[in-house]
């Protein structure tokens, strides 16, 4: 069996890896790189394309099979968001006015393509879905051939958040012979959770005593509907006083509704409601013109480096009063508000704006730390484990933790392994 490391290696971005065995030839992912111009060319040669989870960076070049007939796997909400999110990216650029190879029809046959399993058999090999815990519909992936198991995490995370359960090790095939790991993480670890929502309300509650706006940039897909039924559930228990909420991202109001119709995904406190994303103190808005000062807002970009958020930032961060909090753990070195951050100030048109607001980064993730890495290796004893979707410092930070346990590689990309 051969596992070939094709992107997402030594990097965060563009993840994609082949396994081919006795004339089977499988992708787990088919990802992008953000930002990225003119990518490598990927194979396309597959017998199925395996997509852990509807996060770009693992299933954005999709569209590139959209001519070849391509068998893809995953979960039904990972098909469904998966194609929203293509579909967004197919807008985007027309709008931006880029000439881009591909259509809505594209979009719609790989919504066409998808195969919504949760095992598949192909001659020589048997494929697994297992829950991941990162994010709605998140699966690892197990592969069977040849007599050997490989297990692929994705992106996983073993704690539970408010609205999803994370991926329990008791479930997860035991002594692998081949573990792939993600290793966003692997040299950090975090507070615990329950501390770091502590410090967001704690902020949230120091900017309303102020009465002053707190900016929330999130992803449309699931860290958007977390946030606010965060906030949503803080104000209902008292925790938050009443506040004007809002979320403005058209995108992320149709992501909602799918939350809405899988609520069986979710915890059980979650699926107990009748339509738990519909929030009560939480308002969906379509423009920031519709804002009633003062406000917490959860916009998109997540990077806020465009969109509402990216609006709302060059208006409110010249105000002391005002917050922002960074909700991702990672931004773009040359993002608006990374600079804000790291310079104080930010230009818009060649005017400054220095930036008073207090803004705050409060990660309250979907990955897993090295704490829950080294849980997972500890608990599975796989016999190799490669690590994959993170710096080098970050691999090599948990290749040390690790290698008591199992024999550890960090793949080069483009590398190609004989098991
Ligand atoms: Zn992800």
């Amino acid at each position: 069996m051969k596992i070939s490391f094709l992107g997402g290696i030594r990097e965060v971005g563009g993840s994609c890896i082949a396994v081919e065995s006795s004339g089977d030839k499988v992708a787990l992912d088919y990802g992008t790189r953000v930002g990225e111009k003119a990518p490598d060319r990927l194979p396309t040669d597959f017998d199925a394309v395996i997509i852990s989870h509807a996060h770009l960076d693992h299933s954005g070049r999709l569209l590139d099979l959209s001519n070849r007939n391509p068998v893809i796997v995953g979960s039904k909400i990972t098909r469904d968001i998966t194609t929203e999110l293509l579909l967004d990216t197919i807008k985007i650029q027309s709008l931006n006015g880029n000439s881009f190879y591909y259509t809505e029809q594209d979009a719609n046959k790989i919504e066409r393509a998808w195969w919504v399993r949760d095992k598949i058999a192909l001659p020589k090999m048997s494929i697994r879905l297992l829950p991941a815990g990162h994010v709605a519909g998140a699966k690892m992936i197990s592969i069977q051939t040849e007599g050997k198991e490989i297990l692929y995490t994705g992106d996983f995370c073993l704690h539970d958040t408010e609205i999803l359960v994370g991926s329990r090790v008791e479930n997860l095939p035991e002594k692998p012979d081949v573990l792939i790991v993600e290793s966003t993480y692997g040299g950090t670890v975090r507070r615990p959770r329950r501390e770091l929502t502590d410090q967001l309300f704690k902020q949230i509650l120091k900017t309303i005593e102020r009465e002053g706006n707190v900016l929330i940039p999130a992803f449309a897909f699931h860290r958007s509907q977390e946030m606010a039924k965060r906030i949503d559930q803080a104000i209902e228990s008292g925790v938050l006083p009443k506040y004007n909420v809002y979320t403005i991202s058209p995108l992320a109001d149709r992501i909602t509704e799918y939350f809405n119709s899988y609520k069986h995904l979710f915890t059980d406190e979650v699926r107990k409601q009748k339509r738990p994303f519909d929030y009560r103190h939480v308002r969906h808005l379509y423009r920031t013109q519709q804002i009633r000062e003062p406000a917490i807002v959860i916009c998109t970009s997540g990077f806020g480096h465009a969109g509402a958020s990216l609006h709302l930032l060059k208006q409110w961060v010249d105000n002391a009063d005002n917050s922002v909090i960074i909700n991702s753990g990672y931004l773009p070195p040359d993002s608006p508000l990374n600079i804000a951050r790291e310079k104080g100030e930010l230009t818009d048109n060649g005017r400054v704006i220095s930036a008073k607001a207090e803004i705050e980064q409060i990660e309250l993730s979907g990955h897993a730390d090295q704490t829950e890495l080294i849980e997972l290796v500890k608990g599975l004893k796989p016999k190799k484990t490669f690590l994959v979707h993170g710096e080098l410092d970050q691999a090599e930070a948990l290749s040390h933790k690790i290698s008591g346990i199992s024999e550890v590689y960090i793949p080069k990309k483009k590398e190609t392994v004989e098991i």
